[in-house]
């Protein structure tokens, strides 16, 4: 996608847990947009992983300081030293309320021009899941508050569910296969959700980021192309499969079940796997103006990756990787076989 005629800001960005799985994406997208891109990283232990993230991205020119988002003068040092004009946090759920101390070196030094809190999913304050998840979003409604209090130009990212089978207990589910034993069908299956590639959530973060027009609005990504129910998920990933699973459903109790153990993270998923198919919270509300902008009438012309080629891609690691599942199973035919469960894949 090219420039936008609608740019308001430009200078050097700051993101803040770019290491991270959708600090990732927007980093990536960052830096591929040519934005000179400094990323703030705690130091300490830092895995093999971690360490390769880092390297690749100083390949593409990322600038490395580091430190934490929470040591309030090193980050008022670096917003004013590196002249930042846009700071984009995508700190975890553990982290979120860590922001309160960003919010307020963003203010002091006042001239960062957008700041993007780490959201990256339901509009938080329209979405009402249970709890624990509840304890997140009252997090992440504390820290937009803070942002409105004090003035800073803001862009809410509202990009709903990441492209993937929508496992109910798997906080990243982009990183594990769908389902090749049997489905987990929420309630009938038939409450639809938008699913965004995690490459179009960097692409359209950073695409959005300095628009004028998406000053102080919550963007939603609802690409009509991506709209579907767990019914249709299911059957999609049965033709690129070639089979058919076996259904299980997981009813509304269960889920609530699943939330109420207070397995952290895994009731926190259970929590938002119930508000999204079971009281469809990505659909249950229109875009409002002035406060809310769908993403797709920004930029009629975005192409997001269809769920089909998602899906595609899944195969194709399936194909090329097929060593982890062979393990699993005990078959080594190299065909389609049972993955591990969803708590194995997690470990
Ligand atoms: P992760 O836990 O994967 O990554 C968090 C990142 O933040 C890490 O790089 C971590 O660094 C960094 N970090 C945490 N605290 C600090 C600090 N004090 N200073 C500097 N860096 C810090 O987060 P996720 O990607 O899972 O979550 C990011 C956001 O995206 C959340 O708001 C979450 O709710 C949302 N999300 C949305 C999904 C969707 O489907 N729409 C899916 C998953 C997440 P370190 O390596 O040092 O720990």
């Amino acid at each position: 996608i090219g420039p936008s005629p609608h740019v308001s800001v430009d200078g050097p960005v700051l993101i803040i847990g770019s290491t991270g799985f959708i600090g990732r994406f927007i980093t990536d997208a960052c830096l591929d947009s040519g934005r000179p891109t400094y990323l703030l990283i705690r130091s300490g232990l830092t895995s093999h992983f971690k360490a390769t993230i880092i390297n690749s991205f100083q390949e593409k020119g990322a600038i490395i300081l580091h430190g934490s988002m929470d040591d309030r003068d090193l980050v008022e040092k670096v917003l004013r030293e590196r002249k930042i004009k846009i700071v984009i946090s995508a700190v975890g759920g553990k982290n979120i309320l860590d922001q309160l101390i960003l919010v307020q070196a963003v203010k002091a030094v006042g001239t960062v021009k957008r700041f993007l809190a780490s959201e990256f999913g339901h509009d938080i304050d329209r979405a009402d899941p249970v709890e624990p998840g509840l304890t997140m979003y009252n997090e992440k409604r504390k820290v937009r508050r803070a942002i409105e209090k004090v003035g800073i130009p803001y862009t809410y990212i509202c990009c709903n569910s990441i492209a993937a089978w929508p496992y109910h207990d798997n906080t990243h589910p982009a990183d594990v296969l769908p389902p090749l034993d049997r489905f987990h069908i929420y309630g009938d299956g038939t409450v639809k959700a938008y699913f965004v590639a995690g490459t179009d959530i960097g692409k359209f973060t950073i695409k959005s980021m300095d628009d004028i027009r998406t000053m102080n609005k919550s963007v939603h990504f609802r690409p009509p192309s991506n709209f579907l129910n767990i019914n249709e998920l299911a059957s999609l990933w049965e033709q690129k499969i070639g089979r058919t699973l076996p259904r299980v459903t997981i009813t509304e109790d269960d889920l609530l079940h699943a939330a109420r153990e207070m397995r952290i993270p895994e009731s926190i998923v259970a929590s938002f796997t119930h508000d999204i198919f079971i009281k469809g919270c990505q659909i249950n509300f229109s875009i409002e103006e002035p406060e809310d902008v769908d993403l797709s009438s920004l930029y009629p012309d975005a192409r997001f990756m269809t769920i089909d080629e998602c899906f595609n891609d899944f195969v194709r690691n399936l194909v090329e990787n097929p060593k982890p599942f062979k393990q699993a199973s005990g078959n080594n035919n190299g065909s389609i076989i049972m993955p591990p469960t969803n708590q194995e894949a997690l470990v």
